[in-house]
């Protein structure tokens, strides 16, 4: 079947008026400067974002997930994707911590929304609500509706992922148009998250920083996650 699309961790098909997506043991990291594998992690993505798509879902929040098709592939609606990463901090880390100097996971005083411009070649930079305005990248309503959905989203993942014995510092979402609405889009997977066991990292940072015992905190994180 010939691809859509290829990025770094998945592969788009075509599959009638909906997509296919093929999540791959690619890893990347630093704007793709640094790159590796990590055996399983397709897999452990796969089951991680249908298991959130679904939990999401079940409290109200609308999502462009349609259902399982094998353990690497997920069904999801074909959606027009807001070029936004948006990203939700509890705790100071990564490029927060760099940029304002703070202490790796300083608490918050409040849960923080940012976004960054989905662009490699620009290096994902950080962007204001009203330059996305002025840039017409989404319109007012749709900002606004993103910001809710994020809040809403990190607050049920926060709780969800505080039941199985993580602490969720912060993650990045992406959203998507689709006939009017604004749904969930992308993937939510220890890629795409900073999750902490008594301050453990149990997620890409394990990778981004060389620390070891990668693929066994995917294998952890997708035992927690099902195991509820
Ligand atoms: N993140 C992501 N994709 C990106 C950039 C960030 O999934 O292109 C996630 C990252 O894993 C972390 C959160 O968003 O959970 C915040 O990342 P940060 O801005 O600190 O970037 P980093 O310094 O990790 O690149």
């Amino acid at each position: 079947m010939e691809k859509l699309y290829e990025g770094k961790a998945k592969i788009l098909y075509p599959e009638g008026e909906n997509l296919r997506v093929y999540f791959k043991d690619e890893a990347t990291a630093f704007n793709a400067q640094k790159r590796g594998l990590i055996p399983g992690k397709g897999v452990v993505n796969n089951k991680v974002s249908a298991f959130l798509f679904r939990h999401l879902e079940a409290h109200g929040v609308k999502t462009h997930f349609l259902k399982e098709l094998s353990d690497r592939e997920m069904l999801v609606r074909r959606v027009e994707i807001l070029p936004l990463e948006v990203i939700l901090r509890y705790r100071a880390a990564g490029s927060f911590a760099r940029r304002y100097g703070v202490e790796e996971g300083t608490p918050l005083q409040a849960p923080l929304v940012e976004f960054s411009l989905k662009n490699d070649a620009l290096g994902d930079p950080l962007i204001c609500e009203n330059a996305i305005l002025a840039l017409g990248l989404a319109e007012e309503g749709e900002l606004e509706r993103v910001k809710a959905t994020a809040l809403r989203v990190g607050e049920l993942l926060r709780g969800f992922f505080a039941q199985r014995g993580l602490d969720l510092w912060d993650f990045k979402l992406e959203f998507g148009r689709y006939g009017g609405e604004i749904l969930l889009a992308d993937e939510i997977s220890p890629d795409t998250m900073r999750l902490r066991k008594d301050g453990e990292p149990l997620d890409k940072d394990r990778f981004r920083r060389d620390l070891g015992g990668v693929e066994e905190a995917y294998q952890e994180v997708l035992r927690r996650v099902l195991g509820g």
